[in-house]
């Protein structure tokens, strides 16, 4: 088993040691969370931004941008100087 098998098993386990109330408790507290800053989530989401090929893109489709072919064929037709700036995730 690899470090982060146990570290997963380990959790899970830790998990289930806790009381049905504690559960129930995170989930509310993550629902709250969620429905509180709602507004703000999504906001900061729509925000656009520029790509290192060019494209403008939300910031919450900027992961699947990255991986679309039109955002490696503008990466492979970028001069050699704007590369620096290229966003690695
Ligand atoms: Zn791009």
């Amino acid at each position: 088993m690899s470090d982060t098998e146990k570290r997963i098993q380990y959790k899970k386990e830790w998990y289930n040691n806790k009381s049905d109330e504690w559960k129930l408790e995170l989930s509310n507290k993550k629902k709250k969370y969620y429905l509180d800053n709602r507004e703000r989530l999504h906001e900061n989401g729509k925000e656009k931004i520029t790509c290192a090929c060019g494209a403008e893109v939300s910031k919450w489709s900027m992961i699947r941008h990255i991986k679309t072919e039109k955002h490696k064929k503008n990466m492979i037709s970028l001069p050699n100087e704007n590369k620096d700036d290229i966003i690695l995730i």
